[in-house]
């Protein structure tokens, strides 16, 4: 165990999880010493209760439009609200308290656009590789596109129905931690994405949301070029693909004990190892061993 060798991890033998619980328990201890403060953004929608005339909720520009958009269904202080309508222009969701037995679930993909860069990355050496590591910082441009929402049952999570949405694309400009890989296949690299993000809070102290990995679309077939890409996913970055940058190859024979390691059975993996509660794809396409050849190539 590299990382328990390392004093990083320890193992919760207490836990009654199959293989016990892993915990960080690395030197960084203050959050505030190593994390930037995150950028806050100046544009941001509000959602009102069209009834009350009340303001529920803000929401940053850049998450908005996975939440609030016509017919979506929003939480609020366990309260259900319909939104009736999203007015671009005045960045107000106009909703209304809801009786609902389905939730809304937005369909989108996200393009990221590496600046400076297009295949400049050097090989990896193999009989090296570990040595030195490989990954590029860059500045990159993020593009999400929404194209529907899909309304869900509550009590059986059945698709229901699927909506058409039209909705400007969102691009902010932020920071990536780019590593190449000789395989395309999307699965494995979107497996791997993840595999990677649920080691770096062993290494980072930082909320699951200050890092992102690229997401392979299933319902897109364009190009996805052969990368393993971390990204911060706000406006301006949040700096944690900066410091992900020179740990690359820990973090990737750390994802590789860890995926080695799962008991779990079935290409989409678990939790704890290739899923990501965060992956906008709902993590979708993903492909456990896959992911174990691309690392370990
Ligand atoms: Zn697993
Ligand atoms: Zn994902």
């Amino acid at each position: 165990m590299i990382l328990k060798s390392k004093g990083y991890l320890s193992t919760d033998l207490s836990s009654d999880y199959a293989g016990g619980m892993w915990a960080y328990i690395g030197r960084e201890k203050s959050p505030s010493s190593s994390v930037n403060v995150r950028a806050i953004e100046a544009i941001r929608y509000k959602v009102v209760d069209k009834i009350k005339n009340e303001i529920l909720e803000e929401i940053e520009e850049s998450k908005a439009f996975f939440q609030v958009y016509d017919g979506a269904v929003y939480m609020n202080q366990g309260k259900t609200f319909l939104v009736k309508h999203l007015d671009l222009s005045s960045r107000i969701a106009w909703c209304q308290e809801a009786d609902v037995n389905y939730y809304t679930k937005t369909r989108d993909f996200t393009v990221i656009h590496v600046i400076g860069s297009h295949i400049a990355y050097p090989a990896r050496i193999n009989n090296d590789q570990f040595t030195h590591t490989t990954a590029q910082k860059h500045v990159c441009k993020v593009t999400t596109t929404w194209f529907g929402f899909r309304r869900i049952w509550r009590r059986s999570n059945q698709v229901l129905d699927t909506v058409e949405l039209s909705l400007p694309d969102y691009t902010y400009e932020s920071q990536t931690a780019v590593e190449a890989s000789q395989y395309s296949f999307r699965g494995g690299l979107h497996a791997a994405g993840h595999a990677i993000l649920n080691v770096v809070p062993l290494y980072i102290i930082c909320n699951q949301s200050d890092i992102a990995s690229e997401c392979a679309n299933p319902h897109d077939n364009h190009y996805v070029p052969e990368r393993i890409l971390l990204y911060d996913p706000h406006p301006g970055g949040t700096g944690i693909s900066a410091k992900v940058q020179p740990l690359f190859l820990e973090l990737l024979s750390s994802a590789l004990e860890l995926l080695s390691s799962c008991h779990c059975s079935g290409d989409a993996g678990c939790p704890n190892c290739v899923q990501n509660l965060a992956c906008h794809e709902y993590n979708e396409v993903l492909h456990k061993d896959a992911a174990i050849m691309i690392i370990e190539v």
